[in-house]
């Protein structure tokens, strides 16, 4: 078996790169054509290297200003645009890292000019093929071997075409378990020279559907995909591989109907491009508003960009327009979407494969265990075994702290609703991978919680029963085993009137002074069983305020709203407390800020001191 054939499955690993990436977008205007009066007058002049004007239709004394990125005048070349804003997103992809470039704009802008070009000016495409395959060669050492494959389709009317076999129509669009999108069934050519990528890629190109409208000649109806694949494989042991994507698009562009005379089957396809279009366009909103659901899956197109914009790629948008006065409103559709797209935030990350043999992971499920989970994405850890703990004692529940029962009671009223539901997982199958490992976790721990406390109380129900001849109660709780775990935050500890043992972390006592209950039907003399009271660790009771202090102290509003019964008001009075006499001398000082009862530092430290104790475990 050879080092490749042992390389099979994909791994994600976050690499130090991983800054989040910004959606690159520039502007390139193109030479004006026609008498240059009328409607052929222009509407948009460069101002510098990163801004335009247009005029402003409501105003024609005025003109709005638009910044980006770059703004590439009519003067400038294929040159130009290819090596300022193209060729320094390309190296991300010997690092195995996604890029696309986008052509954006209606059509006679310029979008096949700049991403196709001529013989005697090529333009994005073939210059990023032969700056990938010069890279790849360049890098290929011993330690990185590099390889280079093509595919080409096209999305014709919502259907993606393969274009490198023809004959291969309505091909689908998934997305693997890494959240990269593929196309099953889609050809794949190795290059390994410019001419074996010509020689592929100018016979599929003359597939393009293409049709004459009256705006453009050579108008293409449908949207362009060339994907440049680079694999990467490590030259020795562990033999990791790397895959990383260059998507180059050429968009259809949107056509106004009315404009271009089109009708029938031309009319048809502009209803599609537009709704491709408009999707897009819906995608870039959602981005930017941080939504929760982002549209991918309502047109082909977005479906096959979600890893381009978004998502794991450095993207580049290049919206070309035109300077005549026709193109006004496409114009300013193209800026204003281009503007939008410039505050999308891409989070980059490396695609690596680790060999299955090191591996020893029976299907390549993110939640096997196995060497991943040595070096895991921090946003799919997965959530730590809860562990089965002993019993040890009884906890009667109106023994505890109110806001550890109030707790309970929460997570009962919780595991209460899922239960009802009949499945625990369908309906947080919405939810993002993560809150719902968190959730689930949540549900396990709450259902061994509240079956503890339940076993707890019948214990101490049989206990009281026998112990009801008894004279002294403490009895009841005798033979403390080691360890008790009970409640998540507390381990309960259970002694005589005399010191427990020191693992626990409060200690039930017999309540000095307890008030007498009437005598039950249970307990046939006139004295009801004596009455607890918890006792918190002396050591940790202090470890803990003093986390508590150091928090209040330092802490912002946000970081002291994570206090139990602290809300923004209190927070807010507490920093501005501290900005004018300084630090808090010791947790009970929080009773000098103005607007915080005597009650109210009480109610606090009760229901905070166990809860950090918990985590001083
Ligand atoms: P689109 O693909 O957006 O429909 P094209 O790329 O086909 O537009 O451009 C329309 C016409 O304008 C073509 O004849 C093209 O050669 C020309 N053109 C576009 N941009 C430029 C440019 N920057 N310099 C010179 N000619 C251009
Ligand atoms: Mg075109």
């Amino acid at each position: 078996m050879t080092s490749h054939q042992r390389l099979s499955r994909i791994e994600f690993r976050r690499t130090p790169v991983n800054a989040p990436a910004q959606v690159r977008v520039c502007v390139r205007l193109r030479p004006s054509v026609g008498t240059g009066q009328g409607q052929d007058a222009p509407c948009v002049r460069g101002v510098d290297s990163h801004s335009l004007e247009i005029l402003n239709w409501r105003n024609e004394m005025e003109t709005m200003k638009y910044q980006f990125d770059a703004f590439y005048s009519e003067a400038a070349t294929q040159n130009d645009v290819y090596m300022g804003s193209v060729q320094p997103i390309l190296r991300h992809l010997l690092e195995g890292q996604n890029a696309s470039i986008l052509a954006y704009g209606p059509t006679g802008a310029g979008k096949t000019h700049t991403m196709l070009g001529s013989r005697e000016h090529p333009g994005v495409i073939p210059r990023a093929v032969w700056d990938v395959l010069q890279m790849t060669r360049d890098a290929s050492g011993e330690e990185w071997k590099y390889s280079v494959s093509m595919s080409y389709l096209e999305i014709y009317q919502e259907k993606v075409l393969d274009l490198l076999q023809p004959s291969l129509r309505d091909l689908p669009i998934r997305e693997d378990r890494n959240h990269q999108i593929l196309v099953p069934g889609l050809t794949q050519k190795e290059i390994t020279s410019f001419s074996d990528f010509e020689s592929h890629f100018l016979p599929a190109s003359s597939n393009r559907t293409m049709a004459s409208t009256h705006l453009n000649q050579r108008s293409s109806r449908s949207h362009a995909v060339l994907l440049i694949r680079v694999g990467q494989t490590q030259g020795w042991p562990p033999y990791a591989r790397r895959a990383a994507k260059l998507c180059l698009i050429d968009l259809a562009g949107s056509e106004d109907n009315r404009r271009t005379g089109n009708k029938g089957l031309r009319l048809k396809e502009s209803g599609a491009i537009n709704t491709s279009l408009f999707v897009l366009s819906k995608v870039v909103d959602a981005l930017n508003q941080g939504l929760p659901r982002v549209p991918y899956r309502d047109s082909k197109l977005t479906r096959l960009l979600q890893d381009s914009l978004g998502g794991s790629a450095h993207s580049l948008i290049i919206a070309n327009i035109a300077p005549e006065k026709r193109y006004y409103f496409n114009t300013l559709t193209s800026l204003n979407f281009a503007a939008k797209s410039k505050q999308v935030v891409n989070k980059p990350f490396t695609q690596e494969t680790l060999p299955e043999i090191e591996s020893k992971r029976p299907s390549a499920d993110f939640s096997d265990a196995g060497p991943a989970a040595k070096r895991p994405c921090p946003e799919e850890e997965q959530p730590s075994v809860v562990e089965e703990k002993s019993l040890s004692t009884v906890l009667p529940l109106e023994n505890l702290d109110p806001a550890v029962v109030e707790r309970l009671l929460r997570l009962e009223a919780l595991e209460k609703e899922h239960a009802g539901s009949g499945s625990h997982v369908l309906p947080l199958l919405n939810t993002p991978r993560r809150e719902r490992l968190g959730i689930l976790k949540l549900l396990d721990e709450t259902r061994r919680e509240l079956k503890t406390l339940k076993e707890k109380q019948q214990e101490m129900e049989a206990k009281a029963l026998q112990e009801k001849d008894r004279a002294l109660a403490p009895r009841v709780l005798a033979k403390p085993r080691k360890q008790a775990a009970v409640l998540p935050l507390q381990q309960v500890q259970p002694v005589g009137e005399t010191q427990g043992e020191e693992e626990g972390i409060v200690v039930i006592k017999q309540k000095k002074g307890g008030r007498k209950r009437k005598a039950t039907s249970l307990n046939s003399e006139n004295e009801a069983p004596p009455e607890w009271e918890v006792e918190v660790r002396p050591d940790l009771l202090t470890r803990s305020k003093e986390n508590i202090l150091a928090l209040l102290n330092s802490g912002s509003v946000k970081d002291l709203m994570a206090l139990r019964r602290i809300g923004k008001k209190k927070a807010q009075l507490i920093v501005a407390w501290r900005n004018l006499y300084g630090s808090f001398k010791e947790v009970e000082d929080l009773g000098k800020v103005h607007g915080i009862s005597a009650k109210q530092v009480s109610s606090f430290l009760k229901a905070n001191i166990l809860e950090h104790i918990g985590n001083l475990q």
